[in-house]
This record gives C-alpha cells, sequence and structure tokens, in this order.
C-alpha cells in the first residue's frame, strides 16, 4: 500500500469538498481573526520546523489561511485553531475507525495523526499533535524546497498558495502576529477626509463608492496602514495607479489613484505600518498615464475575504481610530 499516494490524492479530494461548502458571517467589524496566544503556538511552530525541516514562517501561515477561509460545516468538525485534517486522512484510509486517536492503529492503517506530545493520543484538537503532523506531511509529501507544493495540495487553490506565501513571508519579517496600524497619510500633510462610502459613482456605469476618499496635495506620501505584503501594483482604468496590499486577516487595504509609487517597492513585498508606498495623484478615469480628470485625492479601500466571499467595507470607523495614533514614517524600503 502506497500511503503517501493515497495521502495525497484524498488531500485533494477533501479541498474540493471543502471548497464547494459556502456560508460565512459578512460584517465590517469582524475584520479580526481570534488567534491563540504566541506563548501557545509558537514554540509548537518552531519545534516542528526544527524536526521537520519545514520553515516555521510556512505552518504558521497554512494555519492562519485555514483559519481565516475555514468553512462552517468544517469548523462544526474541527472547532479549533488551524487546519484541520479530514479525519479520514488523520485515522488512514483504510481505518475501519473513522475518529482513530490511538496512535499505534493510527500507524497501522496509514493515517497522518502523530502524539506529538506523547501523551498516548493523537488528538487533531491538540496544536502539539496536528501542527507535528502537518510538518511531518509537508516534509515527507514534498520536501522543504518546495512547500508551496505542499500548500497547493492542502488547500486546491492558487489563490491561497499566494497568500499563504504571503503571509509566511509577514512573519518571516515580522515575527509573530506584529500588531499596529497607520492612518494612510502624514498627518502633518494637510489633508480632508470625505465619508462616502457606499455612495453613487457616475464615471464607468452603475457602481458605489467602495471607500473613502482622502483629499491631499499631489506628492503628499501615502503611507502602508498595516503589517502586510504588496499583492498588487500598477494601472486600473478607475483606480489608476495602484496598490493592493493584504494583511493576516486576509483584509486588502487598496490604494487608488496615486502619482507614483515608492522606489524599489515591488509586488510580493512586505511593509510595515507607516512605510511610504507611494504618493497622492490624480490617476485613473482611463488608459495607463491618464490623470488630471479629478483633483488629487487618495482613494482607500478595505476588502474583506474569506476565501469564498469578498466584500468591502466602510473603512471611516478605523481612519478614525488610526488617525489618533502616534504615526512613524518609514522611508527606506528594504
Ligand atoms: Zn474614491
Amino acid at each position: 500500500m502506497n500511503v503517501s499516494r493515497q495521502g495525497r490524492m484524498s488531500l485533494a479530494a477533501l479541498a474540493v469538498l471543502v471548497g464547494s461548502v459556502t456560508g460565512s458571517p459578512r460584517s465590517g467589524a469582524q475584520v479580526t481573526a481570534s488567534l491563540p496566544s504566541s506563548e501557545e503556538l509558537l514554540p509548537i511552530y518552531r519545534e516542528a520546523a526544527a524536526r521537520y525541516d519545514v520553515p516555521w514562517p510556512y505552518l504558521a501561515a497554512i494555519d492562519r489561511y485555514a483559519e481565516l477561509t475555514k468553512p462552517k460545516s468544517v469548523r462544526e468538525e474541527a472547532p479549533y485553531y488551524g487546519y484541520a485534517f479530514h479525519p479520514a486522512l488523520w485515522s488512514g484510509i483504510a481505518n475501519p475507525q473513522p475518529y482513530d486517536y490511538h496512535p499505534f492503529t493510527i500507524r497501522l492503517f496509514g493515517g497522518l495523526g502523530l502524539d506529538g506530545d506523547h501523551d498516548g493520543l493523537a488528538v487533531p484538537w491538540d496544536a502539539r499533535d496536528r501542527v507535528l503532523a502537518m510538518a511531518r506531511w509537508i516534509d515527507h509529501h514534498v520536501g522543504e524546497s518546495e512547500v508551496e507544493e505542499a500548500v497547493w495540495e492542502m488547500f486546491q487553490d492558487p489563490v491561497a498558495v499566494d497568500r499563504v506565501n504571503g503571509f509566511a513571508r509577514i512573519y518571516q519579517r515580522f515575527g509573530w502576529n506584529p500588531t499596529g496600524h497607520c492612518f494612510p497619510i502624514p498627518k502633518r500633510y494637510p489633508y480632508t477626509v470625505k465619508h462616502t462610502f457606499g455612495a453613487g459613482r457616475s464615471w464607468g456605469g452603475r457602481r458605489i463608492h467602495e471607500g473613502v476618499d482622502i483629499f491631499a496635495h499631489y506628492g503628499t506620501p501615502v503611507l502602508a496602514s498595516c503589517y502586510g505584503y504588496v499583492e498588487l501594483k500598477g494601472w486600473n482604468r478607475y483606480g489608476g495607479w495602484r496598490i493592493g496590499i493584504r494583511d493576516l486577516h486576509n483584509v486588502y487595504y487598496y490604494y487608488a489613484h496615486l502619482s507614483s509609487f515608492a522606489k524599489g517597492l515591488r509586488r510580493g513585498d512586505v511593509v510595515q505600518p507607516g512605510q511610504v508606498i507611494g504618493y497622492v495623484g490624480s490617476s485613473g478615469y482611463g488608459p495607463p498615464g491618464t490623470s488630471g480628470k479629478f483633483p488629487p485625492h487618495l482613494h482607500f479601500g478595505l476588502y474583506k475575504d474569506t476565501g469564498r466571499h469578498e466584500w468591502a467595507f466602510n473603512p471611516s470607523p478605523l481612519l478614525a481610530q488610526w488617525e489618533r495614533l502616534p504615526q512613524h514614517v518609514i522611508y527606506a524600503n528594504r
């Protein structure tokens, strides 16, 4: 019996099953995921990483993305933080006991479950057992050089692969659970916030305004509001020169109508709150380079994504919070 091959095929089948399930809360307020404390999980990731040669930021990122996109049906069966193995994979496909927590019989039937904390049981809701099983599966399946391939097998979704990679880079650079936000315009520059989320827009057909406009002079620095990675950078006929940054809550920060980008900033780069990412302009509403069709301003949008749904929510309450925070403007790109 070729165990690893069986494991691979059924992981893929699970992902298809999981992908077809829908249903999630839609609320702008709910932008942060419940997160175990660092004392709880980071040592477990590090231990698993050391044992199986899988970088801990990847383990953390897989868990994070799985948590943020966990369908309701899976959450009911696996009401714990992080990636959930299908019970049959944990126990072993041929195991007559589909919810087996005994290391010996799990091993006998080629299950992926592990007893990481040596308490005599291999239970998926014990993070030590689960994370170690995850790391071992990744290591045996593809080896450390191609973690991405394993991520693909786990989620069967190119978007998931990109985001897990992005999350892993954030963890790699800023450590576990970096927190903090920044108002997107330096407060010592003149600016005016127009709270017009949801208002009608005439250009480009019937649309609603999925963000807030912050009016400022040409060339005013635009700052990253979060710890995140640059998911998108370039031209769009509505947004002009724009940047999209995604954070560890799977929230997408959209900055549009820029006059230029920060020098050296590339797609995939990680950024931190206060880092200059570009400059205010009036680009957009036409082919690449179109500018001056409206007064210079930063269009700032926020989008929440569950992996199955994405929706814009009103940035005004968060902007008001961030506006009260001290700012630390960072010009350097590394
Ligand atoms: Zn706007």
